[in-house]
């Protein structure tokens, strides 16, 4: 029986094409003076993601630490919606890198959504000299532990429009900004209007092996590259992996597939009795009733079905390495064991 590996979009090999273009790209030394494939996938990220300008960066969570880094001076607060990426899985590099002091804003709208009135509550900067002062708002579109729930435009423009009120930097985790763009019908460009700085990985859905890109204007890129190379970043032939990262752009349109898939394995386990939180994108949240987590994740690895622990919950992400008939094969499988084929009632939130 093969395994169905469904823990994460981070497991997508790159494919043929990926490796011929890895195999085939023009390189240079991109910390002495630059690689032309590097120059050329930075250039076509920072387009589509209507930045001046980006950084090619080996990790996303890299690219996070570099714009707090940027944005944030010892004795500041940052603000990021609870179970934000960067307050509960960097290690608390924000913290001890960055030195800023994590304030997590409550989803006072929906699973991880908060309102501009959460920001204005969070941002009193009017104390005596020894208050914490804060400087930056944290934004995640898609929100992952929320169950890669997206930030609509118009909501997005009204926080960024309440940090400016409050004079906060804005930094965007965009990890998964092309599936929040391609589920809200809109170019990854109006997902970043009036933020500072925005990081976007390039090794999850969109299949590269890896990088991920942070933009802001040149100016922040020139100074990025800077605690790039402090932390250990600088890559010399990284033409190798930038070429993966274009190819990994021209399909962001194949992600509405991945979101098909997890609407149709939301249905399906919901007809199994999983009490399941409607998928936006790739990400899909459930439980099976009388099941703790755990006892959930085991039955489903005996099936050769992978998923992973979220928020309490089993998350299972969709990925352009399963494909449609992988996910009935999930559902059959399932359909087949006593555990959780038995149910016929269905419950949906
Ligand atoms: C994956 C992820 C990151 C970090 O990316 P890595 O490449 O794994 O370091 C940051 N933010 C969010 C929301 C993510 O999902």
């Amino acid at each position: 029986m093969t395994s169905i590996d469904l823990r994460s979009d981070t497991v997508t090999r790159p494919d043929e094409r990926m490796r011929t273009a890895m195999a085939t790209a023009e390189v240079g030394d991109d910390v002495l003076d630059g690689d032309p494939t590097m120059r050329r996938l930075e250039d076509r990220a920072a387009e589509l993601l209507g930045m001046p300008a980006a950084l090619w960066v080996p990790t996303g969570c890299m690219g996070n630490t570099i714009a707090l880094m940027l944005h944030l001076k010892r004795g500041d607060s940052f603000l990021a919606p609870e179970d934000a990426h960067v307050l509960n899985h960097e290690l608390g590099t924000a913290a001890w890198l960055a030195g800023g002091m994590p304030q997590a804003l409550p989803c006072d709208v929906g699973p991880g959504r908060f309102s501009p009135d959460a920001v204005r509550a969070a941002t009193d900067n009017t104390g005596p000299y020894h208050s914490m002062r804060t400087s930056l708002l944290c934004l995640e579109n898609t929100h992952n532990s929320a169950g890669g729930t997206v930030l609509p435009p118009e909501e997005h423009g009204r926080l960024v429009a309440v940090a400016r009120d409050q004079r906060l930097a804005v930094h965007l985790d965009g990890a998964r900004l092309w599936n929040a763009a391609v589920a809200a019908g809109v170019s990854p460009a109006e997902l970043t209007t009036g933020v500072d700085t925005v990081q976007s990985c390039l090794s999850k859905g969109l299949g590269a092996p890896m990088g991920s890109v942070v933009a802001g204007t040149e100016e922040f890129v020139g100074e990025a590259r800077r605690i790039r190379k402090m932390l250990g970043g600088g890559v010399r032939q990284g033409g190798v992996v930038a070429a993966a990262g274009l190819v990994a752009l021209e399909r962001i349109e194949d992600l509405a597939v991945d979101h098909d898939n997890a609407r149709a394995l939301a249905d399906g386990l919901a007809e199994l009795g999983w009490r399941v939180r409607e998928p936006q994108t790739n990400i899909l949240l459930a439980e099976l009733p009388g099941l703790t987590q755990a006892e959930a994740l085991e039955r489903l690895t005996a099936l050769g079905v992978l998923a992973g622990p979220m928020a309490g919950q089993v998350r299972f992400v969709t990925h352009r390495d399963v494909s449609k008939s992988d996910i009935d094969e999930v559902l059959n499988r399932m359909r087949r064991s006593e555990w959780a084929g038995s149910s016929s009632t269905t419950a949906r939130s």
